[in-house]
């Protein structure tokens, strides 16, 4: 059979490398982010960090830190591009934020409920065993969800969207622009979604969809102006027809 990769073995076990799924010996081992710009060279018998870029000699003692590194590469060193030094000393901001941050386990599932609408995830996904054990090493004193709780945390974050929209929409001083949209699904189910389009005070254009529903045949504009007033009738605006069949 013909080769469909051009990478050799070594390469393979390169990339291999670098991501890993075993837990054990690979936590405590730290190398600073500045070594991406440096490089560690014997210079006439002393250990030197020498600058990839501009090849300037540092002093590297092991232990004594990497500040004149970090230093260097962020502020001093004119042969890397303002862009990369900007954010190689974004990526040391972040850490020092980092470390001073406290996990908070309500956050995590709010997050948690965010990635899964975003990213538009099953909820049965919540239930498989290696995206579990990725949260138990990524925080071991974290309770690991089910999809029944990722799937009510969604809800919850939902109500709270609907309810801050409905706020933002009643107090609106401009128009909102309706946009009503009709398509059929691959099981040929007529669905129809509204959106509205606003400018706020700050000039800004928003766009929101505040109904989506199924329609039931014919396709008429007496079904297409009955669902779209729905939403406009307060209590009705946003609802699904999830929420209908209860
Ligand atoms: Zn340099």
């Amino acid at each position: 059979m013909e080769r469909v990769s051009s990478a050799t073995a070594a390469e393979v076990e390169d990339s291999l490398d670098a991501i890993s799924t075993d837990q054990s010996g690979r936590s405590g081992k730290k190398r600073a982010k500045v070594w991406a710009y440096v490089d560690s060279e014997i210079v006439d018998g002393i250990e030197k960090a020498v600058c990839k870029y501009c090849k300037l000699q540092l002093s590297s003692v092991s232990g004594k830190g990497t500040t004149h590194l970090n230093r260097h590469i962020g502020y001093y060193c004119h042969h890397i591009p303002q862009e990369d030094r900007d954010r190689f000393l974004a990526t040391l901001k972040n850490k020092s934020d980092r470390d001073n941050s406290v996990f908070d386990p309500v956050v995590f599932r709010g997050l948690i409920a965010k990635y899964f609408l975003s990213a538009e995830v099953a909820f049965r996904k919540a239930d498989d065993p290696a995206w579990k054990e990725m949260i138990n090493y990524c925080q071991p004193s974290f309770n690991v969800v089910g999809r029944q709780t990722v799937r009510a945390d969604c809800l919850i974050l939902y109500e709270e969207e609907k309810l801050q929209l409905h706020q933002k929409i009643t107090k609106l001083k401009s128009h909102v622009s309706l946009t009503a949209d009709l398509w059929s699904s691959n099981q040929n189910l007529g669905y129809l979604g509204v959106t509205a389009h606003y400018i706020d005070e700050e000039f800004e254009l928003h766009k929101k969809i505040i109904a989506f529903k199924q329609i039931s045949f014919p396709h008429n504009s007496f079904a297409v102006q009955d669902l779209i007033c729905q939403p406009m009738t307060g209590q009705r605006m946003f609802e699904s027809d999830e929420e209908d069949d209860d």
